[in-house]
C-alpha cells in the first residue's frame, strides 16, 4: 500500500510518496513557480539522480499530473502504475469550525473548504484544485484532507474569542483558528515519547519556528492556545510578517500617511518581521544571525525582539497550563538555531527552565534534549516532519 501526501499551495505543488513502511519514502518533487516564469519540475527518487526539468503550465492541477508522469515514468518514476497509491493525503489550510480531524474527502468536505476560501484565499482554493486533480488521476484512491487548523480545534473560548462584538463572532465567525496544527501536533507526540510518558499526561510548549512562526500551548495532548489567530498574521515575530500588533498602528498608518489598503496588507505581510526589524537586510534568520556576529546592531535588535516575544508567549502558556514539563523547538529555525534557543531561554532558571549550552550549541540533527540536569523543565529539540503525520493520520482512517 503506498501513500501520497500532497502539498498544493499558492505558487508550489509538493509531493512525498510513501512505499508500505512507515518511513519509507519512495519518491520526493514539486513543481514551483507555477504562474510564474521558470516553472520547474523537480524529482528525487529514492534510487537514482534527481530530476530538474522546466515545465509548461500554470495551473495546480496540471501540476500535479505533470509530477505523476514522473512518478509512474517507466525510467525515472519509483511506481508502475498509479493504482498502486492506495490513499492520498492532502494538506489543507482551513477548516473553520467544522473540521477537527482528517477526513475523508466528499462532496461535502470540498464543500467546507470552498467556503473557507475567504479566510484562506491564497492556500484553500489551489489545495482544492490538487484535490480535484488527484480524484481524476488516482480515481481508485481513498482521498484524505488533514487540515492545518484541525488540532487547535480544541481551544476553549477563553481562548480563541476576540474582544470585540459578539456578532462578528456569530455572524462572520471572527475568532483565533491558529495554524501549523500538523507541525505542533506532530512534535508533541514524539516530545512525550522522549519524556516516556503519554500525550494525555505532559503539558508541553511547543515553537514551530520557521518562515512561518507559532507557538502552541498543549495540555493532555490537547491544543489549549496558540499564537497564530483569525490569520496567520497574528503572534510571535516571522520572516516578513508583523506577528502582534496594536490594531490602532493600522488605522494610524491609513488615516495619517495616506497609505492605501493594498499597502498596509504588504508592510505587514511582506516587509515586516525580521526583515522590516533589520532595516531590509533579511527575513533569513542566517543572514540575521551572521550580521549579528559582525557587530550590526540593528539585526541584532531585530533578533532580540524575535526572542523576547518567544520569551513573553513561553511565560503566558506555562501561566495558562499551571505548568510545563517540555519546551520544545522544531522548524528551520527552531532545529537550527542554537543562538535563538539560548536568547528565548536565558533568564528563566525562576520557572525552572535552564539549558545546558554544550548540547544546544552541538551541531546535531534529530531529535534530541538540550536541558542541564538541574532544569525542571525539559528542553527538546524535535525536527518536524508534516509528511510523515499526514501519512500516518491518512492511514489511520482506512479499514
Ligand atoms: P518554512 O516555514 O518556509 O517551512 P523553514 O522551516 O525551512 O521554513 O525555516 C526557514 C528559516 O530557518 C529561515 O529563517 C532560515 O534562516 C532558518 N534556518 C535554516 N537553517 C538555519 C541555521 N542553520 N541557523 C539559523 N537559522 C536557520
Amino acid at each position: 500500500m503506498h501513500t501520497l501526501v500532497v502539498n498544493a499551495g499558492s505558487s508550489s505543488v509538493k509531493f512525498t510518496c510513501f512505499g508500505p513502511g512507515p518511513d519509507e519514502v519512495l519518491a520526493q518533487g514539486m513543481v514551483e513557480r507555477i504562474g510564474l516564469d521558470g516553472t520547474t519540475l523537480h524529482y528525487q527518487p529514492r534510487v537514482g539522480e534527481a530530476l530538474h526539468q522546466p515545465v509548461d503550465t500554470n495551473h495546480t492541477g496540471q501540476a500535479l499530473r505533470a509530477l505523476v508522469e514522473r512518478l509512474t515514468d517507466t525510467r525515472h518514476g519509483s511506481l508502475d502504475s498509479p493504482d498502486q497509491v492506495a490513499v492520498v493525503a492532502h494538506r489543507v489550510v482551513h477548516g473553520g469550525e467544522k473540521i477537527n480531524q482528517p477526513v475523508i474527502i466528499d462532496e461535502a468536505v470540498k464543500a467546507v473548504i470552498r467556503e473557507h476560501f475567504a479566510l484562506a484565499p491564497l492556500h484553500n482554493p489551489p489545495n482544492l484544485a490538487g484535490i480535484e486533480a488527484a480524484q481524476e488521476v488516482f480515481p481508485g484512491a481513498v482521498q484524505v484532507g488533514v487540515f492545518d487548523t484541525a488540532f487547535h480545534r480544541t481551544l476553549p473560548a477563553k481562548a480563541y474569542l476576540y474582544a470585540l462584538p459578539r456578532r462578528l463572532y456569530e455572524d462572520y465567525r471572527i475568532r483565533r483558528y491558529g495554524f501549523h496544527g500538523i507541525s505542533h501536533q506532530y512534535v508533541s507526540r514524539i516530545a512525550a515519547e522522549m519524556l516516556g510518558r503519554q500525550p494525555a499526561e505532559v503539558n508541553l510548549v511547543t515553537c514551530h519556528l520557521g518562515n512561518g512562526c507559532s507557538i502552541t500551548a498543549v495540555q493532555g495532548g490537547r491544543s489549549v492556545d496558540t499564537s497564530m489567530g483569525f490569520t496567520p498574521l497574528e503572534g510571535l515575530v516571522m520572516g516578513t510578517r508583523t506577528g502582534d500588533l496594536d490594531p490602532a498602528i493600522v488605522i494610524h498608518l491609513m488615516d495619517h500617511h495616506g497609505m492605501s489598503l493594498d499597502q498596509v496588507k504588504d508592510l505587514l505581510n511582506k516587509q515586516s518581521g525580521l526583515l522590516g526589524l533589520s532595516g531590509g537586510r533579511s527575513s533569513d534568520m542566517r543572514d540575521i544571525a551572521a550580521a549579528c556576529q559582525q557587530g550590526d546592531a540593528t539585526a541584532q535588535g531585530a533578533l532580540e525582539v524575535f526572542c523576547y516575544r518567544i520569551k513573553k508567549y513561553l511565560g503566558a502558556y506555562a501561566a495558562a497550563m499551571g505548568s510545563v514539563d517540555a519546551v520544545v523547538f522544531t522548524g528551520g529555525i527552531g532545529e537550527n538555531s542554537p543562538l535563538v534557543r539560548q536568547m528565548a531561554l536565558e533568564g528563566l532558571a525562576g520557572l525552572g527552565i535552564v539549558l545546558d549550552h554544550e548540547p544546544n550549541q552541538a551541531p546535531a540533527t534529530g531529535a534530541r534534549a538540550i536541558h542541564a540536569a538541574s532544569s525542571l523543565v525539559s528542553l527538546l529539540v524535535v525536527p518536524t516532519n508534516e509528511e510523515k503525520e499526514m501519512a500516518g493520520q491518512a492511514r489511520s482512517l482506512l479499514p
